[in-house]
């Protein structure tokens, strides 16, 4: 049944980002659709709101882990060049036999390549090895930030990337990132978690069309335990028959926040994406949004 099921939603989410690229309903934008488990962009394209991370894992623990998702249903893979792993994420694409158009894959330049943009771009194609990169960010505000998004642009316009966006983007940067550049970014992708909520940001990146997606959904790896032994979590948890990592992922969705947990362990990676069976009332959102400490676990 779980499978049929998967197979629906799978089908309508290629139907509707095929459709999509006809016509964007301005009014649709950003929008999360919880049916086919996804969001149109402000370019048209669609995109999933639940996958995975690949932070810090090895090649193989990244091979197994995109395996595992793909396998699983997920089809939104969050990597970077700083994560050396670009490699096994194309290599674990292409051995999935799944149809390329039905994934979703992120990577960043770091700002270390911001000077010979169009080379780094070139590199991560390449060991990518799948074609065309989904959505390419700029992994954190830097020196030459401006010409990198720019050779970005053109890569856009060439077909090798098909939307662009920022990470470690906040309201002062982009203000005097956005008027510089020609393309608005798709999407920010900002450290967001119950104790990190960016309850400031978000509201502002939204407004502008911009899709907000978060990373160290869980704390961050080496953060976790005592986010996901917080006591509300889990007697919201509880509550619901759920884990404390799915309230956590839950509460992201409902905030209009796509998440990219990181995981290497199997059952982990399945309950991750088994976000869609139950919903948090206003009351248990309130409670979670109480446990704002506005305290960050890594800084950039
Ligand atoms: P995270 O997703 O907050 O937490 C990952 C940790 O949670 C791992 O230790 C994992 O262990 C554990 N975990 C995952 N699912 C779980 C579950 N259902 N129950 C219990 N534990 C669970 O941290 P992250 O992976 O560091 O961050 C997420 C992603 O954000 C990264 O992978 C990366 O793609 C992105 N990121 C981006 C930036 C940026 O600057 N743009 C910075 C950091 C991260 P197991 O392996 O045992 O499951």
């Amino acid at each position: 049944m779980k499978t049929l099921a998967r197979l629906l939603i799978l089908t309508t989410f290629c139907l509707s980002s095929v459709l999509s690229d006809a016509a964007t309903p301005a009014s649709e934008v950003g929008k999360f659709d919880f049916m086919t488990r996804s969001v149109l962009l402000n370019n048209g394209h669609r995109m999933p709101i639940v996958g995975l991370g690949t932070y810090s894992l090895s090649d193989e623990q990244c091979y197994n882990s995109v395996t595992t998702l793909l396998k699983e249903g997920g089809r939104l893979i969050d990597t970077a060049f700083m994560y050396h792993n670009e490699e096994a994420v194309g290599r674990a694409v292409r051995d999935s036999g799944i149809d390329r158009s039905e994934i979703f894959v992120i990577t960043k330049l770091y700002p270390t390549q911001y000077d010979e943009p169009q080379q780094a771009i070139e590199d991560a194609l390449a060991k990518l090895d799948i074609g065309y990169i989904d959505l390419l960010l700029l992994h954190h505000p830097g020196e030459g930030d401006v010409k990198a998004y720019k050779a970005m642009e053109q890569a856009l316009a060439l077909g090798k990337v098909k939307s662009l966006g920022l990470s470690n983007w906040y309201v002062k940067e982009l203000k005097d990132f956005l008027p510089k550049v020609s393309v608005k970014p798709v999407l920010v992708q900002n450290e967001i978690h119950p104790y990190y909520q960016e309850n400031d940001v978000i509201p502002y990146i939204q407004s502008l069309g911009i899709v907000v997606q978060g990373w160290y959904p869980l704390g961050g790896r080496g953060h976790t335990k005592e986010l996901l032994e917080d006591k509300v979590i889990n007697e919201i948890a509880k509550d619901h028959g759920v884990s404390a990592a799915q309230v956590v992922l839950r509460w992201n969705l409902q905030k209009g926040v796509i998440v990219i947990p990181g995981s290497s362990n199997p059952l982990h990676i399945r309950e991750n994406l088994d976000l869609f069976d139950f919903y948090l009332t206003d009351e248990e959102m309130s409670r979670i949004n109480a446990l704002d400490r506005g305290e960050k676990h890594d800084w950039y």
